[in-house]
């Protein structure tokens, strides 16, 4: 008997029995439709943003469904609530926040819905704002919370544009910028020091999306202006951070923090089933989803066990090889004819573009890459973006579309690392049967 179920062993044996033999039928059917995927869990596997979650972490998130723990609050996940507060401490330790408020969530759309709720209880009937390259779900958030959303142009590095935003808060409604550390297209880092400047100016508040990026607090060989960046984020108002991003988790796991715990007043309701077994605030009463599940938190708890959030530990290396991995591969487009390359990651998303004489062209040949790499085995994804920050880059470049398509990798896995040369020599055929197609 497992050591969790010794836990139970006083109660009388209430066991279902199974029908193994239909199970394993259909576990068999599962198998079979689940081989048309992508590679997800393969280093060759270099487009979305997605990473596997870490054994342990799977292990973890198995282990507890036997119990099946609910944190919609205490009642339903004893155990893995605590565990959730203990795990959701350190991530905001990790992003230098002393006090906080905060839980786990679906993902990072709930979670930044939470900040944005939570930011417009406080600033009533003012705008909110965020870069016209952060996450498509801001807009349509607004829209559900009933609040004016407006985005901000991004300069050419995909970045929020600082005269774009000050033009805007000439206007005197703007209740809440959103900054994104890590978008979600291109990596690029919003430059929150002078977001931050500005706040103190006009009274607005600062929310940090950093779904995706936000572990790379803990990266100490980023380059100085995105050091910079993540060295002050602290100072904003709220945080999202997935980890089922970059924190090696399954999805399902979203997280919000509030750097000033008594916004916890705002979730109040008076439900009369779902608490009765504490007098804290806990995690049923500052959460806007109720049913959440336990094993997320058990899995992440258990993940961070194994990797502590520190600068000099496993986790903070293996986010460097990705950075590296990302630097890597755009080196070597930049020092190859056949390619031209836009901005260099600063994070591990690298954004680039077969050579062409015209933005059709150019969209043309990176839909022909996208197919070529992927009979090489290379799996890469396509990014469309507006054809005028492809001018800036590269004035020689005829300009006969709106929108061009681009190639994308997010190399979010350490392996990438050591796995570039193939990346690259696979790259490189595809590149040239892409030309003699
Ligand atoms: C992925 C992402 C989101 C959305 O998070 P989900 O977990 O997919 O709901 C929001 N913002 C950024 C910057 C992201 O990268």
């Amino acid at each position: 008997m497992g050591v969790m179920e010794e836990g139970f062993a006083l109660l009388p044996d209430a066991e279902d029995a199974v029908d193994v033999e239909r199970m394993n039928e259909v576990l068999a059917e599962v198998s079979v439709r689940m081989r048309d995927n992508y590679p997800y869990q393969h280093p060759l596997y270099a487009g979305q943003m997605l990473k596997p979650p870490h054994p342990v972490s799977k292990a973890a998130y198995m282990l507890s469904l036997w119990l099946n723990p609910n944190n919609h609050a205490l009642d339903g996940g004893k155990a893995s609530s605590q565990m959730e507060n203990e795990a959701v401490a350190d991530l905001a330790r990790m992003l230098g926040y002393e006090r906080h408020l905060g839980h786990l969530t679906g993902g990072g759309t709930m979670a930044n819905m939470e900040a944005l709720w939570v930011s417009n209880r406080l600033r009533p009937g003012m705008r909110v704002l965020a870069s016209d390259q952060a996450h498509y779900t801001h807009s349509r958030l607004c829209e559900v919370l009933g609040v004016r959303f407006t985005a901000v142009r991004s300069d050419g590095r995909c970045r929020m544009d600082l005269d774009a935003l000050k033009e805007e808060l000439t206007k005197g409604d703007v209740g809440t910028v959103v900054a994104t550390l890590g978008t979600t297209g291109t990596g690029s880092l919003d430059p929150l020091p002078e977001i931050l400047a500005l706040a103190r100016e006009h009274g607005f508040r600062v929310h940090v999306d950093a779904a995706y990026g936000g572990y790379f607090k803990l990266v100490e060989g980023l380059d100085r202006c995105a050091r910079g960046v993540f060295d002050v984020i602290a100072e904003a108002d709220s945080i999202v951070i997935d980890p089922h991003k970059h924190g090696m988790q399954p999805y399902g796991c979203g997280c919000i923090l509030f750097k000033d715990p008594s916004v916890g007043r705002f979730y109040q309701h008076d439900s009369p089933y779902t608490y009765f077994t504490s007098d804290e605030l806990h995690l049923g009463e500052i959460s806007l989803e109720c049913s959440r599940a336990g094993a997320g938190a058990v899995a992440l708890w258990a993940t961070q066990r194994m990797f502590p959030l520190d600068c000099s530990g496993d986790f903070a290396k293996n986010l460097e090889r990705c950075h590296l991995a990302a630097r890597s591969l755009y080196s070597r487009l930049e020092g190859d004819e056949r390619f031209r390359i836009i901005m260099a990651p600063d994070l591990d998303i690298v954004v680039w573009a077969p050579k062409a004489r015209s933005i059709t062209e150019t969209s043309l040949l990176s839909e022909k890459l996208f197919e070529t790499a992927e009979r090489h085995g290379l799996f890469v994804a396509k990014f469309r973006m507006s054809s005028l920050k492809m001018r800036s880059h590269w004035p020689d470049l005829v300009i006969d579309d709106d929108y061009v398509t681009l190639l994308r990798s997010c190399l979010m896995k350490p392996e990438h690392l050591a796995w570039m040369d193939d990346i690259w020599n696979r790259l490189s055929m595809s590149m040239d049967d892409a030309h003699h197609q």
